[in-house]
């Protein structure tokens, strides 16, 4: 029997709804207004698309969403100022820093900079050793969308070999700590595999859940799946026909109980949860 298929458009439609609500009651509360600052250096045309489209869901969710649209010559003591000028500002209650950077200037060393309470991706050091601990500020957001999926989807993951594709610092590391952590859509069995492990093709067939999150298409073939695996593909990589995963998806969902498309999978719940670290942001400020 072909795969459900889990629909990351209709899901995440449904969580912007509830955050929209819950900003709303919020501003009529406080007349606060969520307000969430991109900052965009050079002309990358899928950083530039990523950019519009959480202005635009600031917008539907009723947020302020505002765009620093900087040249790709940006010096890093220029971005670092303008950091320095956003957290200082008490208007702004999210910050993100858009990546890749240009060559000249450090990631890390913006990462260091903005305000933890103001971090609402998630990548400051005090917010992932946080989420380490399990008592998280903010969710990282990707991996923080696959458990909203899961949840939405009813599907039990306590006790499950939950096996990761992938080690980034933004996919696949934090959403090895959610789901190894207890609690819904978690307490899961964490394997994570890369790009040095061994026999990877036989440990990805152990999975119940697979997550890829290697930004390869179509590396995860039929042969890799376990019949009525549960298969998450974070994976975006841009082909002549579009948009495509990880994930081999016309035969994996032939064997999958469970899978996410590309687009339309994991990619919407992204600004999901970054809206909804926004308004969590907005609530710290005013202790709400
Ligand atoms: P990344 O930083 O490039 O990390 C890729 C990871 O995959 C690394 O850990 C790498 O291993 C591993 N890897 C690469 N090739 C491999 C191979 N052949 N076998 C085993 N492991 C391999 O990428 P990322 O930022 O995590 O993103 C991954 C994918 O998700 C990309 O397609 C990206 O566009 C997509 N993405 C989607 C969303 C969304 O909202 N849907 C958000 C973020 C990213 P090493 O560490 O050993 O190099």
């Amino acid at each position: 029997m072909p795969a459900r298929v889990i629909d990351g458009k209709r899901i995440a439609a449904e969580y912007r709804e509830q955050v929209r609500q819950d900003a709303a009651a919020f501003t009529q509360r406080t007349g606060i207004v969520p307000h969430l600052v991109a900052v965009l250096v050079g002309d990358d045309p899928a950083s530039a698309v990523y950019v519009r489209n959480k202005e635009r869901a600031c917008e539907q969710a009723g947020f302020k969403g505002t765009v620093h649209r900087l040249s790709a010559e940006t010096s890093q003591a220029a971005l670092l100022d303008l950091v320095a000028r956003l957290n200082a500002d008490p208007g702004v209650h999210g910050i993100l820093v858009q990546s890749p950077l240009p060559k000249q200037i450090d990631p890390l060393a913006i990462l260091d900079a903005v305000d933890p309470l103001k971090d609402v991706d998630a990548f400051h050091p005090e917010n992932v050793g946080l989420i380490v601990q399990g008592r998280p500020r903010f969710l990282p957001c990707t991996p923080a969308g696959v458990q909203q999926l899961l949840i939405a989807e009813g599907i039990e993951t306590a006790g499950k070999h939950a096996v990761v594709l992938g080690r980034s610092e933004i996919v696949g590391k934090p959403m090895a700590l959610l789901l190894m952590q207890k609690g819904l859509a978690a307490d899961a069995t964490v394997t994570v595999c890369h790009s040095r492990t061994k026999d990877l093709a036989s440990i990805v067939r152990q999975a119940d859940l697979l997550i890829a999150a290697i930004g390869t298409a179509k590396f995860v073939t039929a042969d890799m799946v376990k019949p009525g695996a549960v298969v998450i593909d974070v994976g975006i990589n841009r082909g002549e026909s579009g948009l495509v995963g990880d994930v081999d998806y016309g035969p994996v969902s032939e064997i999958a109980s469970a899978i996410t498309p590309v687009p339309g999978g994991v990619g919407p719940m992204t600004i999901a949860m970054l809206l909804r670290n926004t308004l969590t942001a907005a609530r710290m400020r005013v202790r709400d």
